[in-house]
């Protein structure tokens, strides 16, 4: 069972009255389901708690209806109402043993309150500092709305406790809520005794910490989150600063939830930072304090975890995106299964779920957010239909997934791979600046795989239709991805963009199997807008090519903002000397370089160059599909069944979609034939209150 030297991550951690079982503490965590999908949160959140965490949290809860972050979907605590919602995620997580938190938020002047028109409030008169830039501002508050605020966060609080929470949280990170606010000069101008010294802007912090314990100290244990550092210098809360308000308020908590500030810091993706790195933030604030420190840092590995539990730097090892990857984290340490951890790959897909205000999405672990609706388990796995065989063709992601979890559930399956490596577009993208932990999405499926009897792996096989109408399968599953285009063809132009003989283009294809430009000026055109372009750009640029990136978009990689990562992008390509066209189409390419127009105005311009990379659209490799649907009438001669298209071979998207795919495939094969003609999964429905008046004539 469990390697002794991991003991130490199983021992309990006292906070105030209440005691988690292990060391394993999954931080409050946004998910897009928050108040709309209330069902399918507490089944997530439960999972969590099977899974071994000894606390789980839920997302921020907004206290109070003069502070809702509208269009973001968290949870809310306004009144009673919210109750029974919130009680149901915490008997699912109580259900497994685990202690169960919750995150109260007054999120203040980072939302403009465009569900409930109320007016924000922050500490100053300052425009609100939401991501959307809306155009109103925050007023600043008096000492009776001080006073309200204090009212109000008892009056959450003391709901938490009756919904059955027994952690209450006072929220103060990621630059995030009013209280981080308060606390940071840049925010804070205050000069009466809540701004100024560091004293005063902790004051309003002192206060909710104190009237929390008040109502719920007895039964709960008040958590105090706060970030360690806005890594902006002294304009910013800084360590020094950070380490001083620690000193100041150091035991009034029952633990101290640490991180770092904007969000983008704390949840960093692996293309710029590695496991681990808020350790030297997090170093020396156990000297500061009695009470237990929780921190994270995408941790995925036990020994990294003991090491800084017994360097004394933290008590428990905290986690959001390493409980999403693998919920059962925790109880494949305890199970001595090391090897068997899904680990997080760092690319927050998962954080997309929150910005695009839909349901979490994993790119390692297809069944996230998918608990409830589809009753889909990470862990549990329908055993096979029937005795049918099946060929999986292609081993990119869909293909890899779709292999597992048909050979989880017992099929015979052989999975045919035209090259000579799997992992399809994963093993390609892996090797591109940043990306090399992308490798766990092939490296854990192939690692499983491999002990598998009842699957067999060939490499170098480019199957043909005839082949595959040949081999006697009863279902197929063709896997076999998608090709960047050569033409120009995506968002902005949707038609082929003019080519001129002798012209060097270049797709991310051609880069990524080691292709590079003739000539030392290139045009980067990216019509794509995700982590691709920048990627190219900073690997070309890296490699002494002179690059312009060109994009319609205002920004470089504009839908990286969904991950956390734009600004950083856009940071890193122009420190390497990256020029950038943002809002230019492409009208043309020719031997001595590209035609460009402004989006808005149409007025052209000329970009010397002697190559152009055309991130743009992808094409599906559907041929395979098609002619075997060609051949249906000779299927039932040949045993065949099915033939599904799936992943990018179906229609190209990110990572996560191809792994969804192969998953969905695979549950749902020998289950009943999913037609369109009803939604296939569970969903709740708002509940229509009593008809008390006639509507407005
Ligand atoms: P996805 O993201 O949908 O999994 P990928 O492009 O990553 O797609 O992977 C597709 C895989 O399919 C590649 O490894 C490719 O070599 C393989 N492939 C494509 N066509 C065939 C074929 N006819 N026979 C076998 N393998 C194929
Ligand atoms: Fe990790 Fe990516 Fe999954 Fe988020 S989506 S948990 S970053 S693998």
């Amino acid at each position: 069972m469990r390697d002794p030297r991991y003991d130490i991550l199983f021992e309990p951690v006292r906070i105030g009255p209440v005691t988690a079982k292990n060391r394993f503490y999954q931080v409050p965590q946004c998910n897009g389901m928050g108040y709309r999908d209330p069902t399918a949160h507490a089944t997530m959140r439960g999972i969590k708690a099977e899974g071994g965490w000894g606390v789980v949290c839920t997302e921020q809860a907004e206290i109070h209806h003069t502070s809702e972050i509208t269009p973001f979907i968290e949870q809310r605590i306004w009144d009673d109402q919210d109750i029974p919602a919130l009680r149901r995620t915490v008997d699912a997580i109580h259900a497994h043993g685990a202690l169960a938190g919750i995150e109260l938020a007054y999120n203040g002047m980072n939302g403009s309150n465009l569900y409930t028109r109320e007016v924000p409030m922050g500490p100053s008169h300052l425009p609100v500092a939401t991501f959307t830039h809306d155009p109103y501002q925050a007023r600043a508050m008096d000492k009776r709305d001080i006073a309200n605020l204090r009212r109000w966060h008892k009056a959450a609080a003391l709901r938490a406790k009756r919904a059955g929470f027994d952690i209450v949280y006072v929220y103060a990170a990621h630059g995030l809520g009013t209280l981080h606010h308060f606390l940071s000069r840049r925010f804070n101008q205050r000069s009466d005794e809540y701004g100024g010294s560091l004293e005063n802007r902790t004051r309003l912090i002192r206060e909710l910490i104190e009237d929390t314990r008040e109502v719920v100290g007895d039964q709960c244990g008040v958590v105090f989150r706060m970030s360690l550092d806005e890594l902006m210098g002294p304009v910013g809360l800084h360590r020094d600063e950070a380490h001083d308000l620690i000193g100041l308020i150091g035991d009034l908590p029952d633990l101290w939830d640490v991180t770092l500030a904007g969000w983008e810091n704390d949840s960093t993706t692996s293309r710029f930072e590695q496991e681990g790195y808020q350790e030297p933030f997090v170093t020396g604030i156990k000297k500061l304090t009695a009470k237990p420190v929780v921190g994270v840092g995408r941790f995925t590995s036990p020994d990294l975890m003991v090491r800084l539990v017994r360097q004394g730097v933290l008590d428990m090892i905290g986690a959001a995106r390493p409980s999403i990857a693998d919920p059962f984290l925790p109880r494949k340490v305890e199970e001595g299964r090391i090897e068997d951890i899904r680990e997080c790959i760092g690319c927050n897909i998962c954080v997309s779920g929150d910005f695009t205000m839909s349901p979490i999405r994993c790119t390692q672990n297809p069944t996230m957010g998918e608990e409830w609706r589809r009753g889909w388990h990470p862990e549990k796995i329908a055993p096979k239909g029937s005795d049918d065989k099946v060929l999986v063709i292609g081993a990119g992601p869909a293909g890899l997934e779709a292999t597992l979890a048909l050979g989880q559930r017992g099929y015979e399956v052989m999975l045919a791979e035209a090259g000579r490596e799997l992992g399809g577009r994963v093993s390609l993208e892996s090797r591109l600046p940043g990306l090399s932990a992308w490798n766990r999405v092939r490296d854990y499926r192939v690692f499983r795989l491999k002990q598998m009897a009842n699957v067999q792996i060939c490499l170098d096989s480019p199957l043909s239709a005839d082949d595959v109408m040949g081999f006697g399968f009863e279902h197929v599953a063709v896997a076999t991805g998608a090709h960047w285009r050569r033409d120009g063809v995506a968002r902005w132009a949707t038609l082929p963009v003019p080519v001129a003989a002798g012209a060097e283009v270049l797709t991310p294809d051609d880069l990524m199997q080691g292709g590079r430009p003739q000539g030392r000026q290139v045009l980067l055109y990216d019509d794509d807008h995700y982590y691709m372009g920048g990627v190219l750009a900073e690997l070309l640029a890296k490699e002494g090519y002179e690059v312009t990136l060109a994009t319609p978009a205002a920004d470089v990689s504009n839908w990286t903002h969904a991950t956390l990562e734009q600004a950083r992008i856009q940071k890193r390509l122009l420190q390497l000397g990256v020029r950038l066209r943002p809002h230019r189409g492409l009208l043309g390419i020719d031997p001595e370089g590209a035609q460009l127009a402004c989006v808005f105005t149409g007025d052209e311009e000329r970009l010397p160059c002697t190559a152009t990379v055309l991130v743009t659209a992808k094409l599906p490799h559907d041929a395979l599909y098609h002619g075997l649907l060609a051949q249906q009438a000779h299927w039932a001669e040949a045993g065949l069944r099915s033939v599904t298209l799936i992943g990018d071979a179906n229609a190209p998207a990110p990572i996560a979609a191809a792994v969804y795919a192969g998953h969905k495939y695979a549950r749902g094969l020998d289950g009943p034939e999913d037609t369109g003609d009803s939604v296939p999964f569970l969903r709740e429905v708002a509940q229509l209150v009593p008809w008390t008046a006639a509507p407005p004539a």
